[in-house]
């Protein structure tokens, strides 16, 4: 089982108040390390919990309120600055690439390493076929949100992987090993006095693949229950308690119980809630009120890590 999870760097909403910082988020699966936001302060989160930028190789930003991205120019700056030549990857809403190329072009910096830059758009209807990336361990998808502007959430699914053998069936059955790669694709072992045994009593059961949903902002969509269903950890926006309900609609932002309420909906393994309003230096009312409708909510508070 290969490593996947993700550390919480930022999880205020708006502007840093209470020693938070807003929304980024960085996944670790198998090789390859993954940022989701940048938020202003980012670059100097990674450096408070012992991660290393020039380890990123993909940045998905979810929209273009400054708390989610405006990190980005600094994080981009330093990383040519300290030397980096590996290709980055930065998935987000096409205005950003002019956001970016108007600052490196009235600075006059040029970046060292091959920045690829792939544009988002927003799909609201579309809740399939979402694939941004998609490599050998695992698949990125966007997931439409709906917020005061365009909006997408990041769906992160390992994939199945090869299905193994133990030692121990081999030694009960003397398979030899070059009868593994057959048996692999599905093939009947034949034992030394005829016995035929099929692939599926000699394969260990697949693993079901273990997958992350990131839904920075966006109003409560129930509708998000299918493409959600199962997740091993839903991270959904809760800016605020129920008693903002007219608020949070206002502002196109989520309450912790109506997140509470479509992490049950989905039946997903844990919730975590992020992106707290100022109004709330204690976040333990928020963590109530979500955990009375699901009880395995958690807050998304900076430098912890959750496992996938
Ligand atoms: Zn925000
Ligand atoms: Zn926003």
């Amino acid at each position: 089982l290969f490593k996947f999870e993700v550390t919480i760097l930022g999880c205020s909403s708006a502007t840093p108040i209470f020693n938070r910082h807003p929304t980024s988020q960085w996944v670790h699966i198998n090789h390859t390390h993954i940022l989701l936001d940048c938020g202003e302060g980012t670059q100097m989160q990674i450096m408070r919990y012992g991660l290393k930028a020039s380890k990123l190789s993909y940045i998905f930003i979810s929209h273009l309120h400054g708390d989610h991205y405006l990190g980005l120019m600094g994080l981009l700056s330093s990383m040519n600055l300290n030397g980096r030549t590996d290709p980055l990857n930065l998935f987000a809403p096409l205005e950003l690439e002019d956001i970016l190329q108007q600052h490196f072009r009235v600075s006059e910096s040029e970046l060292k390493y091959p920045l690829h830059f792939f544009p988002v758009n927003h799909e609201p209807e579309n809740l399939t076929d979402n694939v941004l990336v998609e490599t050998q361990d695992f698949r990125v998808s966007k997931i439409p949100l709906k917020h005061s502007i365009a909006c997408n959430g990041f769906l992160i699914e390992e994939k199945p992987g090869p299905q193994k053998i133990s030692k121990e069936t081999m030694d009960t059955y003397s398979i030899p090993y070059d009868a593994l790669a057959g048996i692999k694709k599905g093939q009947s072992f034949i034992q030394a006095d005829g016995t035929e045994i099929s692939a599926d009593r000699l394969l260990e059961p697949k693993r079901i693949p273990r997958s992350y949903a990131f839904c920075s902002d966006t109003c409560y969509l129930p509708e998000l229950k299918g493409l959600l269903n199962h997740v091993n950890i839903l991270y959904h926006e809760t800016t605020f308690g129920h008693s903002f309900l007219s608020r949070a609609e206002q502002t196109y932002h989520t309450t912790a119980f109506q997140a509470a309420q479509l992490a049950k909906d989905a039946e997903v393994g844990k919730l975590l809630m992020g992106h707290f309003s100022a109004r709330y230096k204690d976040l333990n009312p928020l963590l109530e009120e979500a955990k009375e409708i699901f009880p395995e909510s958690y807050l998304a508070l900076e430098g912890q890590t959750f496992s996938i």
